[in-house]
């Protein structure tokens, strides 16, 4: 089985698992890992923001910051395709009690002209508060696009002039990092809360790392507590995440290469209906009649690919691809198109 579904389905290296079991471990509640630690030190380091704090999934990082963000009743201005708003049961809103003003954006990626016409004139009582601009990098579902840092710089300035914060869902920002050759802190910049997911390009099975000022992530600590991310010997955890972080950041270029070689195939196959624009990072979304059908067609070919849309298809390269996987694809979708 060829697995293109996800970055997620990458199953951690043997070296990575001995890294892991011979971790050294504490008290992670306490703060007396010191794996955990080294690890948070390095994401905020990376990140360049003043502390970090380590938890389960990136979708604890993303509630929590709108947790610490968020009165109930804020609103957030986000991407309508943004996995915030539709992959993460609307914790923000389910959780933290805040909306969302949807931009209607199909690459993920909006002005700050969109922004401002979703800003709310302050009617304290009667509108929402317009808090928090959420920008994903990259935009999982917008395909992989990469937010360039002149644009964040443009976001922050609007968010600064409307008293809001800038939150990013980085759970592939290091690819954005590849991708755009500028240092991670360059991307997080403008951002009160950003994190980076260990569990998608990186290969490791679980993990993700929240980074803010320090009373941002003191704040951050007490929903982690709340919630339950406040773990024990979690440094077995997050000796993968080490591990990764020195092994498996700088090779995500080979994956983009296996994306970008995907789409050149399937753009040459009849019938198939590619984006114009190639993909900048690792993710491959392109049009089909019935993307469910589609799906299962593939699946019996011994390809799995996601469902973006009722009409589109997602592929993911990852670490667990390799470039000798690419024809048997090409072939595969092109048997498909032939007999249907
Ligand atoms: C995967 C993903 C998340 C959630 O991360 P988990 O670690 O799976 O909880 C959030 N945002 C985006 C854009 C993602 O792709």
């Amino acid at each position: 089985m060829i697995n293109l579904s996800s970055d997620t389905s990458t199953q951690p290296s043997p070296e990575m698992l001995k890294v892991m079991a011979k971790a050294e471990v504490g008290d992670e509640q306490v703060k007396q890992d010191p794996t955990v630690l080294r690890l948070c030190e390095t994401v905020a380091d990376l990140l360049g923001k003043e502390d970090a704090i380590f938890l389960p999934t990136g979708t604890m990082c993303n509630l929590i910051s709108f947790l610490v963000h968020c009165r109930p009743g804020d609103e957030i201005i986000a991407a309508k395709n943004a996995h915030i708003y539709r992959s993460e049961g609307v914790g923000a809103s389910a959780l933290a009690g805040a909306c969302f003003a949807p931009i209607d954006t199909p690459s993920g990626i909006f002005d700050t002209q969109a922004v401002l016409s979703h800003i709310r004139a302050a009617r304290p009582g009667k509108s929402p508060r317009s808090r928090v601009i959420a920008i994903e990098q990259t935009t999982n579902f917008g395909g992989g696009d990469v937010w360039q840092p002149s644009q964040l710089a443009h976001i922050g300035k609007v968010a600064a002039e409307n008293r809001m914060k800038v939150h990013m869902d980085g759970a592939r920002l290091l690819n954005a990092v590849v991708y755009s050759g500028l240092p991670a802190h360059a991307h997080t910049l403008v951002c009160d809360s950003s994190w980076l997911d260990l569990s998608k390009g990186l290969g490791c099975p679980f993990g993700a790392v929240l980074a803010g000022s320090k009373d941002f992530i003191e704040e951050a600590w007490e929903w982690k507590f709340r919630l339950g991310g406040a773990m024990r010997q979690a440094g077995y955890m997050a000796a993968g995440g080490l591990y990764a972080l020195e092994h498996n950041f700088d090779r995500l270029h080979e994956d983009h290469n296996h994306a970008r070689q995907l789409y050149d195939g399937i753009a040459n196959i009849p019938g198939i209906n590619v984006a114009t624009m190639p993909p900048k990072t690792n993710i491959l979304i392109f049009n089909v009649d019935n993307a469910h059908q589609f799906q299962q067609l593939l699946l019996k070919e011994g390809v799995k690919v996601g469902v973006a849309a009722t009409n589109k298809i997602r592929m993911v390269t990852h670490l667990n691809f390799t470039s000798q996987q690419i024809a048997p694809v090409l072939q595969a979708i092109q048997k498909i198109m032939q007999h249907n």
